[in-house]
């Protein structure tokens, strides 16, 4: 997401980034860039201008000041000013004394609400929350069935019943509150367009069950459509904050930057895949120094906490140090490094990491090959691949679908890491020589 924003950006920064005086035309050269790269990305043309302002305002600042690095003051401008329009603060949710919390969501069809209701779900469950799903669109017969399905991949209950979407909702939040769940998220009706019968319908939902939050699911790859959807809808309904779906797919990163500065309501929460697990909330400060290519290391250690199991580390770091490290350890490890999410996914996140290599295609199908192959091997096998001869070797290749090549290439691979290993030091060979003498 926003590759090309920020690979510009990176462009009109890096000529200024090292100086050590700017001069006037180095300041309005680098604005152009910059104003060029947001309008390419689909920033809001009244946005675009505020930011370049206050943008310059912070460098004329530098230049007077007689700092050493005015260079350095105007990146860090930029960098405040992509923060404060991607909202400022990271959005924080507070919860009714009284539960249930209600939220209520609403959208156009399509624009992923009712994936991100659940999502939304399965986040406040794994915050230790109770969440329960309500599902109040009865426009779309299919809809409730998708939430029910949802619902059950993440265990958590979902109440609908075919009376009217007002009658839903209220039964749903007296039934969460019966049941003692503590956030209750109410999934709406959308339509393709803004309507008024659409409006009148979520607003009369929003009276009676009279929601904590409202949050409002927009498509990010919709761009400035999606901006124009979100003003529309806040002029009827009210709104806290946006929930972002399918960043992943958003190239550009217009509704992003553009949705704050014109609808003056946060973005919440985003959504970058199409996994129940692609969701997160939204940090305006990561995602900037993501945008200019600084890195988002705390999303990438909140990552590895969540998705890493401690104990198989741990187990596979003894191991190695053992010199026991075999196949069966590798093919653990894979798995792990594997659920954090793709390669390039978490390239993007770590800092300093040159554009060109973030570019590179990463093919995550590689370590699905290697995973099969390893998943194909007996456990003898993985402990020891060194019997693995040519007809152990077709049958591992035909179970994995792969070649013979591959198999053989794998072992080989392996084999040399194991090699390197003990040339470290690592293993109960050196464990040996380093043994003192008696
Ligand atoms: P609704 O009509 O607003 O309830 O939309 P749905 O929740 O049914 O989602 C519409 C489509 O968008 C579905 O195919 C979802 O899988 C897909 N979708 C939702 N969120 C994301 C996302 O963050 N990334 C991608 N790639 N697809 C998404």
């Amino acid at each position: 997401m926003f590759e090309s924003l920020g690979g510009r950006l990176e462009d009109a920064l890096s000529k200024i980034r090292g100086k050590a005086r700017l001069s006037e035309a180095d300041v309005e050269l680098a604005l152009r860039e910059i104003r060029n790269a947001l309008l390419e990305a689909d920033v809001n043309l009244l946005v675009v201008r505020a930011i370049t302002d206050r943008i310059r305002e912070a460098a004329v600042g530098a230049m007077a000041s007689r700092s050493l690095t005015p260079g350095q003051q105007v990146v860090k401008a930029v960098n405040d000013e992509l923060i404060n329009v991607l909202g400022g603060e990271t959005f924080r949710i507070t919860y009714e004394s009284k539960p249930p919390t209600v939220i209520l969501m609403a959208g156009l069809q399509g624009s992923g609400k009712t994936t991100t209701s659940a999502k939304l779900a399965r986040y406040f469950k794994a915050q230790g929350r109770s969440p329960m799903l309500v599902g109040a669109d009865l426009q779309r017969p299919a809809a409730v069935e998708q939430l029910k399905t949802l619902a059950s991949q993440i265990q958590v209950p979902m109440f609908s019943e075919w009376t009217s979407p007002i009658e839903v909702a209220k039964a749903g939040v007296a039934e969460a509150r019966r049941i003692g769940r503590d956030v209750v998220i109410i999934d709406t009706a959308g339509r393709l367009t803004v309507d008024a019968e659409l409006m009148d319908e979520i607003a009369a939902i929003s009276r009676e069950v009279r929601p904590k939050y409202t949050f409002l699911v927009i498509d990010a790859m919709m761009g400035q459509d999606s901006v124009n959807t979100a003003k529309a809808f806040n002029d009827v309904l009210e709104l806290d904050a946006i929930v972002l779906s399918k960043l992943d797919g958003d190239a550009r990163g217009g509704a992003a930057l553009s949705v704050k500065e014109v609808v003056g309501k946060p973005i919440a929460f985003a959504s970058d895949g199409e996994k129940l697990d692609n969701f997160g909330p939204f940090h305006p400060d990561r995602m900037a120094s993501r945008i200019l290519g600084m890195g988002d290391v705390l999303t990438l250690i909140e990552q590895a906490e969540r998705t890493m199991d401690e104990e198989v580390a741990e187990r596979g770091a003894k191991k190695l140090m053992e010199g026991k490290f075999d196949l069966e350890d590798f093919l653990q490890q894979l798995r792990q490094v594997k659920k954090m999410g793709s390669l390039k996914g978490m390239l993007s996140m770590l800092p300093g990491v040159p554009k060109e290599l973030r570019d590179v295609e990463i093919d995550d199908a590689e370590l699905g090959k290697i995973e099969a192959m390893i998943s194909s091997m007996t456990k003898k096998e993985r402990s020891d691949p060194s019997i693995i001869d040519a007809s152990r070797r077709a049958r591992i290749a035909a179970g994995s679908g792969t070649t013979s090549a591959n198999v053989s290439a794998l072992i080989k691979q392996f084999k040399e890491m194991q090699k390197m290993m003990r040339s470290m030091g690592i293993g109960p060979a050196s464990a040996t020589k380093r043994r003192p003498k008696p």
